[in-house]
């Protein structure tokens, strides 16, 4: 680069000269151009970080005086700029990005073609570590004194370590204790291979909040306990390999699917995991989703029941607007059975179908005297005023929340382990849990447990609240509680805590009674006739992995808690799930009611782009073909077409002679823009269908030069009349690429902006004249007919029935119609009448 611009230097001494680039090139320049005399600017944007000029780091010393780049420049003479000054701050990372990028970007590429072919040997259960990677956690002395999260997920070497930890078993048994059937084994075959973006994609198939259900899901007693080593060794953590993905991975953006007619109106009650989960798959299955929230934020329990240091806010703030991005409307302050109720929906607002995913929200208390004191909590009312309602830092948030000196919590579930832990970190000495079983017994997940003990939380097992001791003024002066034995086990296997007779007393000024809640009534109550259990629950069918969530009354669906009474996240998710799979059965079959899980059995969801409201995967003879979906990036797949994936296949080119890089528009020709040499393709991927994917490639660059070429023209041409033509011509291009991408799941890479007319006279084998006016015209005709020749060469030379051939003829077609289109418009425009298009 310097040696080029000293001969320009010397031969033809420019006026001015503009260096951009990294400093060292810049550097370089500056240097060159000194000894004639040329003025040099450079660009800093390369020491800018945040453009604002408030933090400073773009200082540089400009004729001895500081400047600033995102103030002063970030253009600068090149000749009074301090070089050596700037360069030598610019090493304070080198290392750091040295050993990141050793540490981060480099794979295996063997491993991973051994990945891709199925030929990777995973471990015996012999050479394995016998532990999980433990998971670093914030230290319990400081954690105890904040809402900051506790548990700090994985670090990229702690993840690949885990990973290696899955043998990857002949018979997996782990998916079958998954509420939602997450295939475990792939997912986690990807991280080992550091695709995360891949393990991301498997998971979403079966649960679309991998963040949230990583950190509260008791995977201990799901799919960690049926992970085949855990006979032999610790079981792999699955949950935490779940939480790093989610966290890690990047989601593909997100956007409404379109579907040329809406599957119909569907509203959801409830924005907890069972109404979100619903929404999610409801607003892919095309219909037209409004989530009505009672409270002013979205995600039920997630918000107000969980508290931050478990799952932090921004966690549930990043699924939701994902959702939002892919159309679901949201509505929070809007109680349903008060603002309208659900025949309200169903009738007047015009909804085709309703979803009750309204939890289990009210509180129940144990009916012992003095309950009723005034410093005696539900756990709900408690977690509510800290969680939802900032009561930690009341008076700057409204809402007090009193918290004495020694706190009980009745129970030892995950509520009342975080009511435990909430209390602690308001700051109550003394915080502890009363429970009339064991610990053994405590429903609680272990890792709660263990967090609370760390915390300083003091634990009462085996001990019954019989009454609660209130002052004169109703304030709590103290707890009776009676000593436990474990007798019988109960109807559930858990053994019955039998009473001993034996009293003490706990001196304590807070009670929460945390002993699981019950169905709130407010939508039961406004909706005539739908059926309830005897706990006041709805009867749904629920229960089964067919089960159809179908209330008794027509179009009305429920599931989670409501249904079920408190359980878990992902249960709920599960229900919401079927719920929406249900629905989108009931409205694309023509409201068809009762619904049988036969029917949604056979139920196969609308295409995104397509318009039609037949079952894709129906045969000609009737019968329903299982939806094909492409085995790498997981996308429906059209009909029977035949497939290629190169989901993010990267045009990059390197000249054999000169060595140039080229992206994007890359001369499919084999040319090199610089000195005509021979260009190679860079990263040959092994996929299984590798001519088929250059195919695609080739189809692409051939686009993104026809697309070049376009804009070029339309920029150059002075009529007017040609330059909306031939805008219109790169249009054309950009949509054909963009049907490549949908149908061959391929992404269309980005523009090639520099292609000069010249250039493509060149690639089109035609001279360039300038001064002819139909100069465009004849270089875009031949252009696009070298195309046509070139595919119908490919479409000869590729075997019969192969998936390639069929796109090379596409292709040259496509082509053809480009060059009668081009023709017509060009004997229109001879004799003065153009505009066809
Ligand atoms: P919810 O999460 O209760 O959501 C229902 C939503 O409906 C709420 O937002 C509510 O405001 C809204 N709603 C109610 N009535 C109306 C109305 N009339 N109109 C409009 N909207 C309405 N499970 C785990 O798996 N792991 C855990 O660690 C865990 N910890 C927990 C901690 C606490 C403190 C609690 C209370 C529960 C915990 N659970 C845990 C259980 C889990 O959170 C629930 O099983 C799950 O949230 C149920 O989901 P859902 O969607 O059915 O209901």
């Amino acid at each position: 680069m310097t040696q080029a611009l000293k001969e320009i230097c010397e031969k033809d001494k420019p006026d001015l000269v503009v260096a951009i680039g990294p400093l060292p090139m810049m550097n370089a320049c500056v240097e060159t151009t000194r000894p004639f005399g040329v003025k040099t600017m450079v660009s800093l944007n390369a020491i800018m970080v945040d453009g604002t000029g408030m933090c400073g780091s773009c200082r540089v010393t400009v004729d001895g005086k500081v400047s600033f780049a995102c103030v002063d420049g970030p253009d600068f003479d090149g000749h009074k700029v301090d070089f050596k000054e700037l360069l030598s701050r610019q090493k304070r990372f080198k290392s750091l990005e040295a050993r990141a990028s050793e540490d981060y970007a480099h794979v295996c590429n063997l491993e991973k073609q051994l990945f891709v072919e199925n030929k990777k040997n995973y471990r015996k259960i012999k050479d394995l570590a016998p532990k999980q990677t433990h998971m670093p956690e914030r230290d319990a002395q400081e954690r105890a004194r904040n809402f900051k999260e506790v548990n700090l997920g994985y670090t990229l070497e702690q993840a690949l370590g885990e990973a290696e930890r899955c043998i990857q078993c002949a018979k997996p048994t782990c998916m079958a204790g998954c509420p939602v059937s997450i295939d475990i084994p792939l997912f986690i075959k990807h991280v080992a291979v550091r695709d995360f973006d891949g393990a991301l994609e498997v998971i979403k198939q079966a649960n679309a909040f991998p963040s949230i259900c990583g950190r509260v899901c008791p995977q201990e007693s799901q799919c960690e306990a049926q992970c085949v080593i855990g006979k032999k060794v610790e079981s792999v953590g699955i949950g935490r390999l779940e939480r790093f993905v989610g966290d890690n991975a990047k989601s593909k953006p997100a956007a409404p699917p379109r579907f040329a007619k809406k599957l119909g109106k569907v509203a959801i009650c409830g924005s907890g995991p069972a109404g979100l989960a619903a929404a999610a798959d409801l607003v892919k299955f095309g219909a037209d989703v409004t989530i009505y929230e009672a409270l002013h934020v979205v995600g039920g329990v997630l918000q107000y029941g969980i508290p931050p240091f478990r799952l932090p806010r921004e966690i549930i703030d990043r699924e939701v607007k994902q959702l939002v991005d892919q159309g679901v409307k949201i509505e929070t302050n809007k109680v349903i059975g008060k603002t309208f109720t659900v025949p309200q929906l169903l009738e007047e607002k015009g909804y085709d179908a309703v979803f009750l995913g309204v939890g289990a929200g009210a509180p129940a208390f144990i009916g012992i005297p003095g309950e009723y004191a005034s410093q005696v909590y539900s756990a709900n009312e408690f977690l509510t005023r800290v969680n939802l309602m900032g009561g930690n830092v009341f008076p700057f948030k409204d809402t007090p929340v009193t918290i004495g000196k020694s706190v009980a919590v009745i129970g030892a579930g995950n509520t009342a382990m975080d009511c435990l832990r909430v209390a602690k970190r308001l700051g109550a000495p003394t915080v502890r849990c009363v429970y009339r079983r064991t610990e053994a017994e405590a429903p609680a997940r272990i890792e709660e447990i263990r967090h609370a003990k760390e915390e300083g939380i003091e634990f009462f097992f085996l001990h019954a609240p019989v009454e609660i001791f209130p002052d004169a003024e109703g304030n709590v002066t103290g707890m009776k509680v009676e000593e436990m034995v474990l007798g019988e086990p109960d109807e559930k296997g858990r053994r019955k805590p039998v009473p001993t007779g034996k009293f003490k007393t706990l001196d304590c000024d807070t009670v929460i009674v945390a002993l699981g809640t019950k169905a709130n009534p407010v939508v039961t109550q406004s909706t005539p006739g739908i059926g309830l259990t005897k706990w006041g629950n709805i009867a749904a069918d629920d229960g089964k992995p067919e089960s159809t969530q179908a209330t008794n009354l027509k179009g009305v669906f429920a599931g989670g808690d409501i249904v079920t009474g408190g359980a878990t996240v992902i249960l709920a998710m599960g229900a919401g799930r079927r719920a929406a799979r249900s629905i989108a059965t009931y409205l694309s079959s023509g409201k068809k009611w009762p619904l049988t899980a036969e029917d949604v059995a056979k139920f196969e969801p609308m295409k995104a782009g397509g318009g039609s409201h037949a079952h894709a995967g129906a045969t000609a003879t009737g019968a329903e073909a299982p939806a094909l979906k492409c085995p790498k990036c997981h996308q429906p797949i059209d009909g029977d077409e035949q497939y290629i994936c190169c989901g993010t296949a990267k045009l990059e080119w390197r000249c054999d002679d000169c060595g140039k890089v080229s992206e994007g528009f890359a001369f499919p020709y084999g040319m090199c823009p610089a000195c005509g040499g021979k260009l190679k393709v860079l990263d040959p991927r092994k996929v299984e269908e590798a001519t088929a994917l250059e195919a695609i490639r080739i189809a692409f660059e051939i686009e993104l030069g026809g697309q070049a070429f376009y804009t070029r023209a339309a920029k150059e041409s002075s009529d007017p009349l040609l330059k909306e033509l031939f805008g219109k011509f790169a249009e054309m291009e950009k949509e054909h690429m963009a049907t490549l991408s949908r149908r061959y799941h391929a992404a269309v890479p980005a523009p090639t902006q520099d292609f000069k007319v010249d250039r493509a006279a060149i690639y089109a084998g035609i001279a360039n004249k300038p001064e002819d006016p139909g100069n465009l015209f004849r270089i875009a005709i031949a252009f696009e007919q070298r195309a046509v020749k070139f595919f119908e060469e490919r479409f000869g030379q590729t075997p019969a029935g192969s998936v390639e051939r069929q796109l090379y003829r596409e292709l040259a077609a496509e082509e053809r119609e480009h060059v009668d289109l081009l023709t017509t418009e060009f004997e229109r425009w001879k004799i003065g009448k153009p505009g066809l298009l």
